[in-house]
């Protein structure tokens, strides 16, 4: 099985820009990127923001908010201050030599299991398997698996099948095979390399699904002169702080000029926005924002104005 996956990856696999290489630097920022965003967003945040900060040196002594401003539209930005934090980390106490396994990139900020094993196999070949969301739903069709496995047998499982030789390609080939034939809704079994090992060749049984929280939102949207009102969120928040977004509007039955469906981590939000003076936040000149830190929802915002591009 492992033989024939690795046979597929080589013919089969997507290039993307992260892969092929070694250069550890490259695979953390590619994997961080990754988390809970799809391919097609990364790929225009990744060269960018290798072009801006092309090391890890670069990257520990530049500013969080040139960070932050590098990373915005990519979403979940707690995990770009951890990536400057890691990135100080390892220049400050490591004089920039990157940990070389799993267990010592699990030290750093704002890496997991995952991530950590994910960047040792690929940049430094040990031999530790991942489990993402892919690689869970392709080990429950393989071996039949029923309701909530327990603790630790779906990386038990996903060591029993990694190949010591090639781990970084093998991980790899799970992924991929997750992202582009074993799919969440229906499973394109007759393309599947591994289809002869796989006990269900079929959709199977569903991971057991996380609730969803359902909010409703109002912003106003008030310009003025080339200026546009905005705030900045307190940097006690827990979600996106120090970041800046639209003054919120009291729900008070005006018409919206538009209505966005947004949503973050568990939450799906309605927003309305609505034209209309604000007194909170404060006047910021138009020229300014590509270099500010902006909220996903703002910018989506203000790109569907055509006040940003
Ligand atoms: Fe997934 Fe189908 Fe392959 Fe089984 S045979 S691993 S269900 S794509």
């Amino acid at each position: 099985m492992r033989a024939a996956l690795l046979r597929w990856y080589d013919a089969r696999h997507r290039k993307l820009p992260w892969r092929g290489i070694s250069d550890p630097y490259r695979t953390w920022v590619s994997e961080i990127m990754l988390q809970q965003t799809r391919v097609a967003a990364v790929l225009g945040h990744y060269r960018s923001f290798l072009r801006r900060f092309p090391t890890v040196r670069d990257l520990a002594g530049a500013r969080e908010s040139s960070v932050l401003a590098a990373w915005s539209g990519l979403g979940y930005y707690r995990r770009a201050r951890r990536l400057h934090l890691a990135a100080r980390q390892i220049v400050r106490e490591r004089g920039g030599v990157f940990p070389a396994s799993a267990e010592e990139w699990r030290k750093l900020p704002g890496i997991g299991r995952y991530t950590a094993a994910a960047i040792a196999s690929i940049a430094f070949a040990e031999p530790v398997a991942v489990v993402d969301g892919n690689v869970e739903r392709i080990l429950r069709r393989l071996f039949a698996l029923h309701g909530a496995p327990p603790d630790g047998e779906l990386w038990d499982l996903a060591a029993s099948l990694l190949s010591h030789e090639r781990p970084g390609d093998f991980n790899q080939a799970m992924m991929e095979l997750g992202a582009t034939v074993c799919l969440p809704g229906t499973p394109l079994c007759p393309q599947c390399p591994i289809a002869r090992w796989c006990r269900t060749r079929g959709a199977g049984e569903a991971a057991p699904a996380g609730k969803r929280r359902r909010r409703e939102i109002a912003y106003v949207l008030a310009l003025r002169n080339g200026s546009v009102r905005l705030r900045q969120r307190p940097v006690t928040e827990s979600l996106m702080p120090g970041m800046w977004e639209l003054p919120a509007a009291a729900r008070n039955g005006v018409r919206p000029a538009a209505v966005f469906r947004h949503s973050i981590t568990t939450t799906d939000y309605r927003v309305r926005v609505i034209r209309a003076p604000s007194r909170s936040g404060q006047w910021v000149p138009l020229r300014r924002l590509s270099r500010l830190p902006l909220t996903g929802l703002t910018r989506k915002i203000l790109r569907h104005f055509q006040i940003i591009q």
